[in-house]
C-alpha cells in the first residue's frame, strides 16, 4: 500500500537536478548528491552523461536571446554532467533553496552555490525553477526505462 500512498500524497513533485561540468571536474559528485540524499527527497533517476549541444539548447531555450546563452551551451556541454531526478512533496522550491542563488557570491552560507562555488558561469549544479519545468525536463533528460518508482525503507521514518 505504501507506493499508493506515496502517490496519492499531497503536494508530491518531481525535479530536475544536474550537477553540471564544473561541479564534476572538482570532484563534488558526492557531496552534492549527499545534500538532497540526507534532507529526505526521493532518487529516482541518476546518470553520468555527455550533453549533445542540441539537448543543452533545448534545455535552455527559454534563455537563448541572452547574451550569456552561447557560453551557457558551451559551458554545459564542456564534460559530463550529473542529471537527477529527485521526488517529494514540495521538492522543487525546496530543491532550489538547497541550491542557493544563482550568483554563488549571493548564496547564502549553508547552501550548495553558497558553500563550492564563486561565480554564475561556475554554478555547479541546476535545479527545475517550477513543478511544470521539473516534469519537462525530467522527459527531456530521461527515458521512461531510466527512471524507477521505489519506496525506500526509510520512508515511515521520513513522514509520519
Ligand atoms: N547564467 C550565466 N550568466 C548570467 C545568468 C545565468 O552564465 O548572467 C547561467 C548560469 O549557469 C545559470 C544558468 O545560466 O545557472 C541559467 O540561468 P537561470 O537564470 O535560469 O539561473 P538558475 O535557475 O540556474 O539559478
Ligand atoms: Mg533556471
Amino acid at each position: 500500500f505504501l507506493p499508493r500512498l506515496v502517490a496519492a500524497m499531497e503536494g508530491v513533485e518531481e525535479t530536475y537536478i544536474m550537477i553540471k561540468p564544473d561541479g564534476v571536474q572538482r570532484g563534488l559528485v558526492g557531496e552534492i548528491i549527499s545534500r538532497f540524499e540526507k534532507k529526505g527527497f526521493l532518487l529516482k533517476g541518476l546518470k553520468l552523461f555527455q550533453c549533445p549541444k542540441e539537448l543543452a539548447e533545448e534545455h535552455y531555450k527559454d534563455l537563448k536571446d541572452k547574451s550569456f546563452y552561447p557560453k551557457l551551451i558551451g559551458y554545459i556541454t564542456s564534460g559530463p554532467v550529473v542529471c537527477m531526478a529527485w521526488e517529494g512533496v514540495g521538492v522543487v522550491a525546496s530543491a532550489r533553496k538547497l541550491i542557493g542563488a544563482t550568483n554563488p557570491l549571493q548564496a547564502e552560507p549553508g547552501t550548495i552555490r553558497g558553500d563550492l562555488a564563486v561565480q554564475t558561469g561556475r554554478n555547479v549544479v541546476h535545479g527545475s525553477d517550477s513543478p511544470e519545468n521539473g516534469h519537462r525536463e525530467i522527459a527531456l533528460w530521461f527515458k521512461e526505462s531510466e527512471l524507477c518508482q521505489w519506496v525506500p525503507a526509510q520512508a515511515p521514518w521520513l513522514m509520519e
